[in-house]
């Protein structure tokens, strides 16, 4: 077992805490909770570095969000290519639109 701060083994004695979100284990010492408040239970409810990142991280949400675009942007396609594309305006701008935007994300 292998401290998610330090990345150095955490040994059988000892005080450690466990990440709510990935299960991974951490020295008390590379936390900022004190020994006492392993008792408490609101206090231990801790998350690693990692996981608070990802949890306020912008980037996981723009990935989810252009995940979905690009779904979008499928079912335009296949659709187009199945012949039952309506060219009704409003589904053309969309696509277009669609296609802008993920344009906009490549130049990233
Ligand atoms: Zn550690
Ligand atoms: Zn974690």
């Amino acid at each position: 077992m292998h401290c998610v701060v330090c990345d150095k083994t955490i040994g059988k004695s000892g005080y450690k805490i466990q990440c709510r979100k990935c299960d991974g284990w951490a020295h008390l010492n590379c936390t900022n909770i004190a020994k006492d408040d392993i008792h408490d239970k609101k206090k231990i409810d801790w998350h690693c570095k990692q996981c608070r990142d990802s949890s306020t991280s912008a980037l996981e949400e723009e990935l989810e969000e252009e995940a979905s675009l690009r779904e979008k942007l499928d079912r335009c396609i296949k659709r187009r290519q199945s012949q039952i594309y309506e060219h009704s305006p409003s589904t053309q701008d969309m696509f277009k639109k669609l296609l802008k935007k993920l344009r906009a994300w490549k130049k990233r």
